[in-house]
This record gives structure tokens, C-alpha cells and sequence, in this order.
């Protein structure tokens, strides 16, 4: 199914998302932690997130189509610095109000680059999100670029502050170029998905 994955909306705006869906799992994550290569990775589709990196569209929700009135979301990308003002703001306050109020979202995949996990920016995400009582899965990115005993102590690190949050919170190590731990987040996706 995820084989069949096509870009379907860009959102600027939370009265336009789309009524069409039916469940879905948003990605989120700080620019440049890697969430367009997770995404592809998991897409099998080298070019399916190249169209949110466009300019012009990387401060927006882009909706991609699973099929059956199933969707990926990808959120836009924060942290930033480059990003003016008044942007900044109006992607904060669409962040919230989707991570808050969006009730097709099944569950949140976070995207953090293992090497700087659970930034201030992250625990902000989780805050918006943690009323909601949805799950969120963490996926440590380029954890190939960690030995196995720092990325065993991030992962230990990171699933300790989580679990402190809620039960539903896990995390994962991932490396889209080793495609490790795409057997294990591809099941978590699915699973929300219903799939
Ligand atoms: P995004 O801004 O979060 O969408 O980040 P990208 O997916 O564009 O990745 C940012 C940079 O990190 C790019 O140069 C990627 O090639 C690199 N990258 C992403 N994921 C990994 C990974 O798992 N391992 C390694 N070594 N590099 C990665």
C-alpha cells in the first residue's frame, strides 16, 4: 500500500485540509533532521518528499495519498533560523492547532537527529500534542552515524524522557541510507493506518 503513495494537497491553512480523510499519520521533525529521507525511505520513493522541500511549500502541510482515504502528512519542518518572523508565527499556530485539533490524525511520527534528540522545539511538539492522548513513535535519525554503544544510550535516553510523557510515546533508531529500522516503523505506520 504505502508502494502506491502520491502527492495529493498542499495546506496552508487548517479550514483547508482535507475532509476526504479518512485516518491519518503526520511527520514532523526539526529542518534537516531527515524526515523527506525517512519519508522516502519508508515510501520506497526516492523523489515522493521532494515536493515539500519545493520553496514555497516547506512552510505548509503537504498531504500525500495511500489509497482508500488514507494519508501521510508531512508537516512543515521547524528550527529553521532563516525563516522570517510573521512565518514563523503563522506555521507555529498551524502546527498547534493541527497537532491539537485534527481528528483523523492517528498518531505522530517525530523525526529527531540522533545526535541531537528532544530539542526545545521537539518537547514543544509533544506538549501540543500530548492532550490529545494519540501516540507518537520517535525515529533517531542517521543513528549511522553513532557507534553502537552512543546510539544504544540515545535510544535509552530518549524512549526514559518519552515514557516520563505518556506510555503511547516510543521511539526507534533509523538510518534511511542503512534502511534500518524500516521493518519496525513501516509495522508502527501500518498499524495506525489500519493497514
Ligand atoms: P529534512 O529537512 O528533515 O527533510 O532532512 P533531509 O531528509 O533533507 O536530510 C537532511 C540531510 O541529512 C541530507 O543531506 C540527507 O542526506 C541527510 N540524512 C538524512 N537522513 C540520514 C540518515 O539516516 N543518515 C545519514 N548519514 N544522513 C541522513
Amino acid at each position: 500500500l504505502f508502494q502506491h503513495a502520491e502527492f495529493y494537497t498542499t495546506v496552508n491553512h487548517l479550514r483547508d485540509l482535507p475532509p476526504e480523510s479518512a485516518i491519518e499519520v503526520a511527520f514532523a521533525g526539526r529542518s534537516n533532521a531527515g524526515k523527506s529521507s525517512a519519508i522516502n525511505t519508508l515510501a520506497n520513493r526516492t523523489r515522493l518528499a521532494f515536493v515539500s522541500k519545493t520553496p514555497g511549500r516547506t512552510q505548509h502541510i503537504n498531504y500525500f495519498s495511500l489509497g482508500q482515504n488514507r494519508f501521510l502528512v508531512d508537516l512543515p519542518g521547524y528550527g529553521y533560523a532563516k525563516v522570517p518572523g510573521a512565518i514563523k508565527d503563522h506555521w507555529r499556530e498551524l502546527l498547534a492547532q493541527y497537532l491539537a485539533q485534527r481528528e483523523q490524525l492517528a498518531g505522530l511520527i517525530l523525526i529527531m537527529d540522533s545526535r541531537h534528540p528532544m530539542t526545545d522545539l521537539d518537547r514543544q511538539m509533544l506538549e501540543w500534542f500530548l492532550p490529545t492522548g494519540k501516540p507518537v513513535h520517535c525515529l533517531l535519525t542517521k543513528s549511522d552515524k553513532l557507534n553502537r554503544s552512543d546510539s544504544s544510550s540515545t535510544l535509552r535516553f530518549v524512549s526514559k524522557e518519552l515514557a516520563a510523557l505518556s506510555p503511547l510515546y516510543t521511539a526507534q533508531l533509523f538510518s534511511s541510507p542503512k534502511r534500518l529500522g524500516m521493518d519496525e516503523a513501516g509495522e508502527v505506520f501500518a498499524r495506525w493506518l489500519g493497514i
